[in-house]
């Protein structure tokens, strides 16, 4: 007797399998990834089989059958990779399980099915009734014309010749037509124009990249004929890193990297291997999916949430059955069903979107580790400015200059802390820069990382203070819409004309977003266009990619936003970029925020001089010295990485340790406090040495919750992982603690 281990798709963290139930044998065989409905006491569940086995502890009569099962599963080796995230995050085995299933699996509403068409073609018989004269009616005989063509669809034949399904199924009945049924591919927006596209004849250093990557894929090890292009990190020995492919590709902005990455994919192709290319969500933007497609043509697929849930589905089968092998996505393309995976891209892997904030708060960087690691893939993680782990841990293929044969603009650093504050957000000096692109009809680019019009509003007279009712923070004016919005929950109301305590109206809005710059530069720059990019004007669908086409295609302009402005395009009239208030990610009590604040100036500064004309970059900074801007500023990756790893050396950060945090939420404060110091005294004990436990501290209120954290460093990520997940079910059980929310983050951002 075969018996199915299933694993049930609930959200329930107590109801854990898998449990038993019995091949039906009317269903075919099913195997690990097949998704079935199973009865489950009263109830009727959907399931994953994680696993086939000869026997049952159960005897052969209490074993139930699945009562179907559904049109695709996931492969053996995603079932794997699943239940390893579940593990890996603390997670549960149908939260790991649900990221590996084919999209629309089980998340409530309907499950997504393929769309099948009638497709119709004509027998000899229908050939005879045409010529021979038989008895046809007017629209039997337009159909059978049609067809002579060809085989035609359903609906193909409706537009053509008005035919009905009536017409075709009385055509069948008398066997001049034959119908059969046939998937119909619903594709993404863009998928038919495809242009092909010509390959550059790559630079030397460029093909020194392809070559070691191209090495890799064939199980060269790293001491041939190409280790002369590979730097290697200090500490590692060629024998160790050749073990595992994984390779660094640092290119600086515009090096050429993309391309190399096609070559690389085109390599696997030509090998019989499929493909992976993740991209950071921004990076999506239609000309980068187009730049893959036109390359790639119909083995490419594209995964992500823009699409329609139908779009999804299909492009998820034609990877699982084969017929197309490379799939670009950002994060949770980590988990697309590519066969005989030989290679996987992280592009700008510094990029935070790899990181999923719910639960399970995965890493698409490290689960591609793991993915490239159990399929014997080739991993290559690609960007301007590399984290420090990355820089530490893998050997390095490096793309020194931009293809374009342009320096790196010269970036200029203006400190803040002189400036008089009455002359505003900007500093003369960016003014004076900004009138000159005016001046010159080019474009500029500001970036300042908060949105809104100004994110503290006080009375001037009383002092009150305008803060969210449901979280301890400032509400944010937005003039735009007229309100104050907090940015932590969706709490806005309407934005005061006086103060309620006092009366006044002279109510002072202080600190600067970008709708306050957009409004000053509009103001100061006219007649030049602002376009400003930010969360809010790119809410709507296609709203990001209108306003960098708008800007792209006026003869001069600003583009003002937040981080947004910095990535993913490449506009060669920019020849200013400007940062305001540079050191704002500084002040995040944070152990990443040099990390971020370097890849934020380094890529803003990569933006600007992309075309003959050259560019500046103007960096505005209370913090000029900092390590992380002083070193962007030069374009010096090594020199920041160098100092930083030194410096988490010596604090005992990652990479040196690893960190794990406990994140606990309530309404109700004393039960919150008694889970946190619960879980923080039974994990001092049962930590393993070398591991550091703080906390629990309090964390700002956020939507009326009250928030507590743990933070552990840890030599051994294994043992404390394992750890804290039983520390945590354990009281996942404990209905006293019902209404405190735990949520563990392992390697948080
Ligand atoms: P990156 O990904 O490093 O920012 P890209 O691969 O996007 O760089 O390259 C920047 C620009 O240079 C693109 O327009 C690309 O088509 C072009 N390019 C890349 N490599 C070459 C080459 N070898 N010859 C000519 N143009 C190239
Ligand atoms: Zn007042
Ligand atoms: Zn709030």
């Amino acid at each position: 007797m075969a018996v199915l281990r299933v694993e049930p798709l609930t959200t329930a963290r107590a109801l854990r399998g898998p449990f038993d139930y019995r091949q039906p044998a009317s269903m075919g065989d099913l195997e690990v990834g097949s998704v079935v409905r199973v009865p489950f006491g009263p109830r009727k569940l959907l399931g994953v089989v994680v696993e086939l086995a000869a026997t049952s502890e159960l005897p052969p009569e209490r074993l139930a059958e699945p009562i179907e099962a559904l049109e695709s599963g996931a492969p053996a080796e995603l079932v794997r990779l699943g239940l390893w995230v579940a593990r890996e995050y603390c997670s549960t085995p149908s939260r790991g399980l649900q990221l590996v299933l084919p999209p629309g699996t089980g998340t409530g509403g309907r499950t997504v099915r393929s769309k099948l068409e009638l497709r119709a073609e004509i027998l000899p018989a229908g050939e005879e009734a045409l010529s021979g004269g038989g008895r046809l009616g007017v629209k039997q005989r337009a159909v059978l014309e049609a067809l002579r063509a060809g085989e035609m669809s359903g609906g193909e034949l409706a537009t053509a010749v008005g035919s009905d399904r009536q017409t075709l199924r009385r055509l069948e009945q008398r066997g001049l037509v034959a119908t059969r049924s046939s998937r119909l591919r619903r594709a993404p927006a863009g998928s038919t124009l495809v242009a092909a596209a010509k390959r550059p004849n790559l630079l030397p250093e460029q093909q020194q990249a392809v070559d070691a990557i191209v090495a890799a894929l064939d199980g060269e090890p790293l001491q041939g004929r190409w280790a002369e292009n590979v730097h290697m990190p200090d500490g590692i020995g060629p024998s160790a890193a050749g073990s595992a492919p994984k390779l660094l590709l640092h290119g600086v902005t515009g090096s050429g990297k993309t391309e190399v990455y096609l070559a690389a994919v085109e390599a696997a192709l030509e090998r019989g291997k499929g493909a992976i290319v993740l991209v950071p969500e921004i990076g999506l933007a239609p000309q980068a999916v187009a730049r893959f497609r036109a390359r790639l043509g119909d083995r490419f697929a594209v995964l992500h949430s823009a699409l329609s849930a139908g779009e999804r589905y299909d492009e998820w089968r034609r990877l699982r059955s084969g017929e197309a092998s490379v799939c670009v996505g950002p994060r949770s393309a980590v988990f697309a069903p590519v066969r005989d995976l030989g290679l996987i891209v992280v592009d700008e892997e510094h990029d935070a979107s790899y990181k999923q904030e719910g639960d399970p708060c995965y890493d698409a960087r490290t689960v591609a580790r793991r993915r490239a690691e159990d399929c014997g893939a080739v991993l290559v993680a690609g960007t301007a400015t590399p984290r420090p782990e990355t820089w530490l841990e893998l050997p390095r293929l490096e793309l020194p200059r931009r293809v374009d044969g342009l320096r790196m603009p010269p970036v200029e650093l203006v400190d803040m802390r002189g400036a008089d504050p009455r002359s505003g957000p900007l500093h003369p000096d960016t003014w004076e820069a900004l009138e000159g692109v005016r001046a010159a009809g080019a474009k500029a680019i500001v970036m300042i990382n908060r949105r809104g019009f100004a994110p503290w509003l006080t009375c001037r007279s009383c002092g009150h203070h305008w803060s969210c009712p449901n979280c301890d923070v400032s509400l944010i004016v937005h003039r735009h819409s007229g309100r104050l919005v907090c940015h932590h929950c969706a709490h806005a109301e309407p934005a005061p004309r006086a103060c309620p305590q006092c009366a006044s109206t002279t109510l002072s809005r202080a600190g600067a977003g970008t709708e306050r710059i957009e409004s000053l530069l509009s103001e100061r720059l006219a007649p030049m266009p602002v376009f400003r990019l930010d969360s809010d004007t790119a809410a709507k669908r296609g709203a990001h990619a209108r306003i960098l086409a708008r800007f792209g295609e006026a003869p001069s302009g600003v583009l003002v936003g937040t981080q947004m402005v910095a990535k993913g395009h490449d506009f060669p009239e920019v020849t200013l970029s400007a940062i305001l208030d540079a050191d704002a990610t500084l002040r995040f009590p944070d152990f990443r925020a040099e990390e971020r604040t370097f890849a934020m100036v380094a890529q803003l500064a990569g933006r600007s001089g992309r075309g003959e004309a050259g560019g500046e970059v103007i960096v505005q900074t209370l913090a000029p010295n900092a390590s992380s801007i002083e070193h962007a500023a030069r374009h010096d990756s090594a020199g920041f990485l160098a100092g930083e790893l030194e410096r988490r050396r010596l604090l005992r950060y990652p990479p040196f340790s690893h960190l794990v945090r406990i994140g606990f939420a309530s309404e109700r404060e004393g039960r919150l406090d008694s889970a946190a110091a619960a879980i923080a005294a039974e994990l001092r004990e049962a930590l393993p040495a070398g591991s550091d436990l703080l906390g629990p501290a309090p964390m700002f209120r956020v939507r009326n919750r009250h928030r507590r954290r743990i933070l552990i460093k840890a030599g051994d990520r294994e043992g404390t992982v394992a750890a804290v997940r039983e520390a945590v079910e354990r009281r996942a059980a404990d209905r006293s603690l019902r209404e405190v929310s735990i949520g563990v983050d392992v390697d948080p951002q």
